[in-house]
């Protein structure tokens, strides 16, 4: 499993980094929005433990672009500021839970476990498959027969937004057809 902190104070981070590597996670850190903002588009996490006050672009605006992206990885936020808006706030741009600082650690690690039970059955959600084809929507990759495929056109708009407003996150079978359609074409 594998977790992105996005914290600025030094010793906090490495005090969540430390236990939760002492938990068996893979723990990468990111001191900046920015870094967390490039981190979490690139590469692959199974949750997000998101600092609000952060220097340059703060954790509420990174969620708030992250989700209108699409990405549903889990995210915990951690906040100094124990403002109830703060929190509402958070929760309206997309974080999944949050924590308010100082906290207690076996805490943390109870809602990361909650989390990372949650955030399974949610990336199985948004992975479409026809045939030999499958297709993560976040990150973006093809796959045919189990390999990866590069694209040299970008792969067209995802029906991501049906996928996250349907409850059960399952796209109907026309809208998944015309999509694979679209990603074929590009294919050859
Ligand atoms: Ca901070």
């Amino acid at each position: 499993m594998r977790i992105l902190v996005v914290e600025d104070e030094t010793k906090v981070a490495r005090a969540l980094q430390e236990g939760l590597e002492r938990q068996q996670y893979e723990v990468v850190v990111a001191g900046t929005g920015e870094e967390g903002f490039y981190l979490v588009s690139a590469e692959e996490f199974d949750l997000v433990i998101l600092d609000l006050m952060l220097p340059g672009r703060d954790g509420l605006q990174v969620l708030g672009t992250l989700r209108k992206r699409g990405l549903v990885t889990p995210v915990l936020i951690l906040t100094a500021r124990d403002a109830i808006e703060d929190r509402v706030q958070g929760l309206d741009k997309g974080a999944d839970d949050y924590l308010v600082k100082p906290f207690a650690f076996p805490e943390l690690l109870a809602r990361v476990r909650a989390l990372l039970r949650r955030g399974r059955t949610q990336q199985v959600a948004l992975r479409l498959q026809l045939a030999d084809l499958e297709m993560d929507l976040v990150p973006r990759r093809v796959r045919r027969g189990g390999k990866d495929v590069e694209c040299t056109a970008s792969i067209p708009g995802t029906p991501k937004d049906e996928a996250l407003e349907s409850k059960a996150g399952v796209l109907p079978a026309a809208c998944l057809k015309a999509h694979f359609a679209s990603i074929s074409a590009c294919l050859h």
